[in-house]
């Protein structure tokens, strides 16, 4: 997907993805300054440890405590958190989250990144759902401490009615993830109303139960891709200045998704 936005754009550059063991993390980080990278990527299990090894940190990725993305700038490695931001620009082709109340099912690393994103952009409320009270708890503390909006946790122990003010609602869960393709959300189906915006973060299938779910009752639905096309299209313009051209993107990535590639 990176690489199909720099040669549409004509750019010198290359998306390389290396696996380095997590006593090699710090020697990884060094060797990427040393080779005069613009930057990297990175990912599970690295979004927090990675944070050790850098020499500063964007604001919100400071509060979201992981970072997915890092730019050299000026010598210097800067650790940016682009999930949550590549979320809202996902969300804001469809509606401006602004004063509305979100709901969202989880308190990992996605669902941290795009609570506090949300957050910081003006939503009025976030309902954290989680199966765990302590993590979700700990999300809930964050966005109160730290962001205008209110928020409250709902510990995930049966069926969730979704309340009829819910603007949006996001899975920032595993729930859905390949090869568990038919797995469910716990949730009271006829909750669902066409008025809310419904979104998952699950890239692979896009299309996943619960979005399956949402649209038979008329909800429009945001998918996985949108959110990971955005997160890399943050990171390439943070590497290069560029503004790269998402369908390109999208294609290559639905491209590599379905073996085509
Ligand atoms: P984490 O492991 O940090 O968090 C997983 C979350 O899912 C936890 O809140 C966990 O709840 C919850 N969960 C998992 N299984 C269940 C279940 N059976 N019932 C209820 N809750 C469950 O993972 P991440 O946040 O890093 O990633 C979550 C998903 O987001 C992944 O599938 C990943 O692919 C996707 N993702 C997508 C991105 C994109 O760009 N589209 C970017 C980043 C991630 P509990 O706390 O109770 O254990």
């Amino acid at each position: 997907m990176v690489e199909a936005a720099y040669r549409h754009h004509g750019l010198d550059a290359r998306y390389i993805n290396c696996d380095v063991a997590a006593e090699a993390l710090g020697d990884a980080v060094r060797g990427a300054l040393a080779m005069g990278w613009a930057g990297f990527n990175c990912s599970i299990p690295h979004k927090v440890a990675v944070l050790a090894h850098l020499d500063g940190l964007a604001p919100s990725a400071e509060l979201i405590g992981a970072v997915n993305c890092v730019v050299v700038q000026d010598g210097e490695l800067i650790g940016e958190n682009t999930d949550g931001q590549g979320f809202l620009a996902s969300l804001r082709t469809l509606i401006d989250p602004s004063g509305l109340q979100l709901v969202l099912f989880g308190a990992g690393g996605a669902a941290r990144a795009i609570a506090v994103e949300s957050a910081l952009a003006g939503v009025a409320s976030v309902t954290v759902v989680n199966r765990d009270h302590d993590r979700g708890a700990e999300l809930v503390q964050l966005l109160r401490r730290h962001t205008p909006a209110s928020a409250e946790l709902v510990v995930w122990d049966r069926p969730y009615r979704l309340p009829e003010s819910a603007s949006v609602v996001v899975n920032a869960t595993s729930i859905g993830l390949a090869p568990n393709v038919d797995a469910r959300l716990q949730i009271e189906l006829d909750s669902l109303a066409p008025q809310m915006v419904v979104a998952d973060v699950i890239p692979n299938p896009p299309h996943t139960a619960l979005l399956r779910d949402a649209q038979a009752k008329g909800c429009v639905t945001l998918d996985g891709l949108g959110m990971l096309v955005n997160q890399a299209l943050l990171g390439i313009e943070h590497w290069t200045g560029i503004a790269a051209e998402p369908t390109v993107m999208r294609t290559a990535l639905e491209d590599a998704l379905n073996g085509r590639q």
